[in-house]
């Protein structure tokens, strides 16, 4: 079998909690559960108690079609939820409260899609349907999934908002599964509906085959790098049973970060499994056109605005732009910076290596790092006029992002006081050279004069150029017009 001709198909099923709601979906009860004990973000409906009925949280059906709206989806022009069966423990009802496409219902938008950028290259995933869903409780398992001796439950989850994104099977490689993950958070970042980064908020349930052979579905996965990992590590697997002439199941498999393997759940169950029927406790709701419009019209700029925006003003190319930008955080300290700063293609640069690797390197977020915008500008300065080499730069860049020293008194501490970076000075003693031929001349046939040379270059550095170094310029310059 040729298994490197066959295509593979990826497609994803993100479930993300609308974090930025203060209730759940269909109830009052605080949907900031995570700092609270288990079992106390509770009330008789998200627990399911007979005689109690849903309420739908209208806010959260305007962030639902804020962020139908930004993955250019079709919005419907009504809301309908039903009932999805399934006995589970974390589901006090025994049902979920979602949406479905079938006769006489419909998700709350279809037929979007995203743009990314994977391997330099533009790509369209089109984006199936939106849901707006309930999330069932916790399960929480004392070890891990595979070797816990019992479970336990938290029902403080029961009840928060969730939406659903589903792609079609679009992606073609980890990478660009990736690639759309990033450019997904990055929109709900922008439209303010969720904190990706909050534990739990974020999880995808992701399918891959090779075309023509069965299809797994790995449940579950807790990050964008995870999700990267579990897909590489199936088409491993996959290819290796179809390569031995073997069968692909379609099935349900479970990955485990720890191990770095996925591991076989159950065979997957189907669709009308599910015994979905409208829920007779919410009746359809007509979603106006005006609310639909009124929505639209106040998104504010998303991730593909800012990129072409950031182009045009800072005359970056997109990659650049695109990093950035997809780091919202990183995005506004850029803008921040470059109000005092104009060379963004040096600033953008810093910023997308050595900066945001630091962070990385010391696990920071946006919240706890101590560099500001002024402190970048200050060390890019000190660049620019040659008194650090790119080497100190590098080496003081680190201390400015974890303790927020002050580049200026740092350089005054330690001595800093003299231009050494070569190519500057290179540069500079270029310039006097132009600019006085009769020194330079003088120079030529009397080594002394080099001297007067060497006090040009200090006079026009304001007395910062290393003499030694100038000095050594000077000659070489000499000697190649000799
Ligand atoms: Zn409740």
């Amino acid at each position: 079998m040729l298994i490197n001709n066959l295509n593979i198909l990826i497609g994803l099923e993100v479930h993300t909690q609308l974090t930025k709601l203060r209730s759940k979906l269909f109830c009052p009860t605080p949907a900031d559960y995570r700092k609270s004990p288990p079992n106390t973000y509770v009330c008789p409906i998200c627990l399911g108690l007979p005689g109690t009925l849903p309420v739908v949280n209208k806010k959260a059906v305007e962030y639902a079609i804020a962020v139908a709206k930004a993955l250019n989806c079709e919005v419907s022009d009504k809301l309908v939820f039903v009932r999805k069966h399934y006995f589970y423990p974390d589901l006090p009802k025994n049902y979920q409260i979602s949406q479905y496409i079938g006769p006489g219902f419909t998700a709350i938008a279809r037929n979007g899609y995203v743009k990314i950028y994977a391997d330099g290259k533009v790509k369209i995933i089109r984006i199936r349907r939106v849901n707006i869903e309930e999330d069932p409780g916790r399960i929480v398992y004392v070890g891990s999934i595979e070797i816990s001796p019992y479970s336990l439950i938290d029902y403080n989850r029961s009840g928060i908002a969730l939406l659903e994104i589903v792609t079609e099977p679009d992606m073609a490689s980890p990478k660009e599964a990736r690639a759309f993950l990033e450019k997904l958070i990055a929109i709900l970042e922008y439209l303010g509906v969720t904190d990706p980064r909050e534990e739990g908020a974020f999880r995808v349930d992701a399918n891959i085959s090779f075309e023509g052979f069965g299809r797994v579905e790995i449940k579950n996965i807790g990050s964008v790098k995870d999700v990267e990992k579990a897909l590489t590590y199936e088409i491993i697997r996959q290819k290796k049973i179809i390569e031995q002439g073997g069968k692909v199941e379609r099935e349900t498999r479970h990955w485990n970060p720890s191990k770095g393997v996925t591991v076989s759940l159950r065979s997957k169950e189907y669709e009308e499994d599910y015994r979905y029927f409208p829920d007779p406790d919410l009746p359809p709701m007509k979603l106006d056109k005006s609310l639909i419009e009124r929505i639209s019209s106040a998104l504010p700029e998303l991730p593909d605005n800012r990129i072409a925006r950031f182009t045009m003003q800072y005359g970056l190319d997109e990659y650049r732009a695109s990093v950035l930008v997809l780091n919202k955080w990183l995005a506004d300290f850029f803008e921040d910076a470059a109000k005092i700063y104009s060379n963004y293609k040096k600033l953008a640069d810093l910023l997308i290596t050595d900066f945001l690797r630091w962070i990385n390197e010391y696990n920071l977020s946006p919240e706890n790092f101590k560099a500001t915008p002024l402190h970048i500008v200050k060390l890019l300065k000190l660049w620019d006029e040659g008194i650090l080499s790119v080497k100190m730069v590098k080496e003081i860049l680190p201390q400015i992002i974890k303790d927020g020293i002050d580049v200026e008194s740092y350089v005054a501490a330690s001595g800093y006081v003299k231009i050494i970076d070569k190519s500057y000075l290179h540069k500079i003693v270029e310039e006097v050279m132009k600019e006085h031929p009769k020194a330079v001349q003088d120079a030529l046939s009397n080594p002394k004069a080099i001297n007067y040379l060497i006090g040009l270059v200090m006079k026009k550095t304001g007395g910062k150029a290393d003499p030694q170094i100038t000095k050594e310029i000077i000659q070489e310059i000499l000697s190649s017009i000799r």
